[in-house]
């Protein structure tokens, strides 16, 4: 796994107004930086505000951008991040994938948006609770405006439905996959009218909760009203005074894993109230044959088996 952290360097502390030949000095300070930092062209990228960076956390260029960061908090960036990225023998050796869709093209359900259904109006794709919005419920197939996906094979609307072209819809289909149902999704001005232009992809089969610890949750919320509870995978850490973004790592039980099917979702529900929605894990199977299939617009990343008393 490899851990890249991406951080802006300003040129100036954030609402204050410094002379040209200030900003002058700190562009060139920020320069030696990267240069002592020994960075490559494609690691640097420099915008009006100050210069984004990537830098790979185990490097000694980390090192430095952490001493740079204390000697000059003001201007230090204001959000970094760490992204990992897996080889190819780390993701098949996972027992499940955390799948998740790059592409979020198609809007929400077409009466949700525009007529009363966001409102819980009797057109709304999904019962909600009536304190906090949460969807209990969908209670009707989605209507959206089909052509928004184009030639894709899979997309999430903005509620975070997924949607497959009636090619995936057929494949996965075909190739015996289990865990999963599929629901006809309707251009809006034809509902319900012949073939269906888009599938909705329904994870039916639903996994214990994950092993915690050793997974770790932040920001949890509940509705005491509908008992939906909404959490993030850890994400927030320090070093010394630096705070940083890095998600945490998912663990199962080994009889978990044991049970899992092709297509799981999370018992957890992941975001906001009202917005939560649960994780997708795919077995190797599924991995193996979105490759094959050349199927794009998603990744995976592994989670981790544990064991008890671990
Ligand atoms: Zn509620």
């Amino acid at each position: 796994m490899k851990r890249i952290a991406y951080a802006t360097i300003f040129l100036k502390p954030e609402g204050q107004t410094l002379s040209p030949l200030e900003i002058e000095q700190n562009r060139e300070w920020v320069k030696h930086l990267i240069q002592r930092m020994g960075l490559e062209q494609k690691q640097v990228h420099e915008a009006p505000m100050g210069f984004d960076l990537e830098v790979d956390v185990n490097s000694p260029a980390f090192s430095l951008l952490l001493e740079a960061i204390r000697a000059r908090p003001d201007l230090a960036p204001r959000y970094i991040s760490i992204w990992r990225y897996y080889t190819p023998s780390e993701l098949e050796a996972a027992p499940l994938l955390i799948w998740r869709l790059t592409n979020q093209a198609i809007e929400d359900d077409y009466y949700d948006l525009h007529k009363d259904g966001y409102q819980g109006g009797p057109q709304a794709s999904h019962r909600r609770c009536p304190a906090c919005r949460a969807e209990l419920e969908q209670v009707r197939d989605l209507m959206v405006n089909a052509r928004k996906m184009g030639k894709r094979d899979l997309s999430l609307t903005y509620s975070f439905e997924i949607i497959l072209s009636p090619r995936l819809a057929h494949w996965l289909q075909e190739a015996k996959f289990t865990g999963f149902t599929l629901r006809p999704v309707w251009h809006y001005t034809r509902p319900h009218e012949g073939e269906p232009p888009l599938y909705q992809l329904v994870v039916t089969h639903t996994l214990p909760p994950m092993a915690s610890p050793p997974t770790q949750f932040e920001e949890v919320k509940h509705c005491a009203e509908c008992g939906t509870t909404t959490r993030y995978l850890k994400h927030t850490h320090y070093w010394g005074e630096i705070r940083y973004y890095e998600e945490t790592d998912v663990y199962y039980t080994p009889e978990v894993l044991e049970n899992a099917q092709d297509f799981n979702r999370t018992a957890e529900l992941f975001g906001d109230l009202p917005n939560g929605h649960p994780l997708v894990l795919i077995s190797q199977r599924v991995y193996r044959f979105l490759r094959e299939h050349k199927v794009k617009g998603w990744e995976v990343v592994p989670v981790y088996e544990v064991r008890k008393g671990e």
